[in-house]
């Protein structure tokens, strides 16, 4: 039987800290389906195919290594359980920093284990260097002149830049 789990998010943009979620999930499944959130209600600073293109771009050198799942990345909207179904999915993937990030995902949890008993939460914590990144921060740091490059993969880094530019210019 083949194990596939879905890690759904916005995503916006992917940072170190979803990376290594995403690294460290590659090799609990078989497959794993990346789930970009195309109607946030966050009004994102990338729109969703630059989030799609940046994360096929990150996750192409994870994907097809030894052990690891094969990757998908693909467009998330609706319910996550019903997400989760639609792939067959056994395994609801999550990333865990904060008790902030625990109270909301316990909530969650337990409605999607009510909506949908046969597809387990898994959580999984970033190493300790990338636990404390978060996307919004980033583009805080970035909006305000700081330096980004410690919280993102170099693949972002270069988006980000370009953005800003282009944000700045409009
Ligand atoms: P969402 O809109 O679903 O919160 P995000 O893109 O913000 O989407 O996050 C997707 C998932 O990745 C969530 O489970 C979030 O907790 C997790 N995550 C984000 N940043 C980190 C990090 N630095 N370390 C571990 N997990 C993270």
């Amino acid at each position: 039987m083949m194990r596939v789990g879905v890690y759904p998010g916005t995503f916006d943009p992917p940072t170190l800290g979803h990376f290594d979620i995403i690294r460290r999930g590659a090799r609990l499944v078989d497959r794993l389906v990346l789930g970009i959130g195309v109607n946030s209600g966050k009004s994102p600073m990338f729109d969703f195919e630059e989030r799609l293109d940046m994360m096929k771009e990150l996750v192409a050198d994870l994907a097809g290594k030894p052990g690891n799942a094969e990757i998908l990345v693909v467009p998330f909207k609706g319910l996550v359980v019903d997400f989760a179904r639609a792939h067959d999915a056994i395994v609801l993937l999550r990333g865990l920093r904060s008790g902030t990030d625990f109270d909301y995902e316990f909530q969650m949890t337990g409605m999607n284990a009510t909506m949908a008993p046969e597809v387990e939460t898994v959580f999984l914590m970033a190493d300790l260097a990338h636990q404390a990144i978060a996307s919004s921060l980033v583009k805080d740091v970035a909006k305000l002149g700081g330096d980004y490059a410690a919280f993102v993969p170099p693949v972002v880094a270069a988006r980000l830049k370009t953005k800003l530019e282009s944000l700045k210019s409009a």
